[in-house]
């Protein structure tokens, strides 16, 4: 089994998709090893995206990632990480996310993208880690 760590960002907690988000994962026949609802504290906004850090986009992200309650998940099963991000859809929610996918059908702009998954089972490790120590 492999685990990811999942975000409801934000957006997707104000618009209030957490059910829909929760649903599609148990549907999928994922499962939920651990569920939060959680401020974002700067420093580990910094730490999540640390990646990102110099690009254009990285202030403006860490504002709006720290701008409201997200919900954090740690979701296990066979293939979490690629399954979840075929659930999400692409970064994009018009150019790159199909359809049917979280971001394809509920998102807009690529800021406001309603989701994170993990991008490799080392991420989801590491972001485990951050978001879970005592997991
Ligand atoms: P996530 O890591 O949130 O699952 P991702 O792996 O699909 O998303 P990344 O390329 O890692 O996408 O980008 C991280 C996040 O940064 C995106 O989810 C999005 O919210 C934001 N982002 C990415 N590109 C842009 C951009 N050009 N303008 C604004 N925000 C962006």
């Amino acid at each position: 089994n492999e685990r990811t760590l999942v975000l409801v960002k934000p957006d997707g907690v104000g618009k209030g998709l957490v059910g829909e988000v929760i649903s599609r994962i148990e549907k999928k026949g994922l499962s939920l090893a651990a569920l939060e609802l959680r401020s974002v504290s700067r420093s580990v906004a910094e730490e999540h995206y640390a990646e990102h850090q110099g690009k254009p986009f990285y202030e403006d992200l860490l504002e709006f990632i720290t701008s409201g309650p997200v919900v954090a998940a740690i979701v296990e099963g066979p293939r979490a990480v690629a399954a979840f991000r075929q659930i999400a859809g692409g970064t994009d929610p018009v150019d790159k996310a199909a359809p049917g996918t979280l971001r394809g059908d509920y998102g807009l702009e690529v800021q406001y993208n309603l989701v994170h998954g993990s991008d490799s089972a080392e991420s989801a490790e590491r972001e485990i880690k951050l978001w879970f120590p005592e997991h």
